[in-house]
């Protein structure tokens, strides 16, 4: 992989991001930053910024640009996010994806990947309702696909799992419908920037997982 490695993980609900974008982390030796793991610790924590994304959040509703900017952007001036980072749930929309450029280059960097895990919508929403985490470490099971080795317990701490509360099936819904509206523009604003890879996000986990390295390392413009 390459000394700096600057990467957009994108990909509907359900396809399988915070799984990838844990183990491309650890190949690459860079933090995995989920927007998503960051608000729900504010929630827990009641921080200011937590409590103002909490009915977003219970309704399946992106959180305002601005609050979700500002905690990426504290996260990614973090001194272990200096030689590289998989962002994983972040940017959601255009608006987050050029806040996400002035902020690399206000440090004299630019993004050097974006990955689109491709995925059919039916496949997404049978995963999510399957989807179960680990509330201590933040480790993600699946039912059908990805089950830990003892029913319900993470095989990393031994917590036992639980299922999100915003993946009941009326909300994985509207998390869906949501992913949709957002993701035609953002993938044609990374599509114009040469940036794009498209992988099929469809495969077992470790198929996956060589797909992205190989996007990762294919030079660039070379296809999107
Ligand atoms: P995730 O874990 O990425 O599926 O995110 C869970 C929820 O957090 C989403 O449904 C949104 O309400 C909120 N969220 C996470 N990332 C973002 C983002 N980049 N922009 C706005 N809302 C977000």
């Amino acid at each position: 992989m390459h000394e700096e490695l600057d990467l957009v993980l994108l990909g509907g609900v359900g396809a399988g991001k915070g799984t990838q974008a844990r183990r491309l982390a650890a190949l690459g030796g860079i933090p995995h930053i989920s927007s998503g793991d960051l608000l729900r610790q504010h929630r827990r924590e009641g921080t200011p910024l937590g409590r103002a994304a909490d009915a977003y959040m219970q309704r399946g509703q992106l959180v305002p640009d601005d609050l979700v900017i500002g905690l990426i952007g504290d996260r990614l001036r973090a001194p272990d996010a200096a030689t590289g980072f998989v962002l994983d749930g972040f940017p959601r929309t255009v608006a987050q994806a050029e806040a996400l450029d002035r902020l690399l280059a206000s440090q004299g960097r630019r993004l050097s990947r974006v990955l689109f895990l491709s995925v059919p919508t039916a496949v997404l929403q049978a995963r999510a309702a399957g989807r179960l985490i680990c509330p201590v470490c933040g480790a993600s099971y699946n039912v059908q696909t990805n089950p830990p080795r003892l029913a319900c317990v993470c095989d990393l701490d031994g917590a036992t799992l639980i299922r999100r509360d915003d993946d009941r099936p009326e909300v994985i819904a509207a998390r869906v419908e949501e992913d949709k509206a957002q993701q035609g523009p953002l993938l044609a604003y990374y599509r114009e920037r040469g940036l794009l890879r498209e992988i099929d996000g469809s495969g077992s986990i470790d198929e996956v997982t060589e797909a992205l390295r190989q996007a990762i390392d294919s030079p660039e413009g070379v296809r999107d």
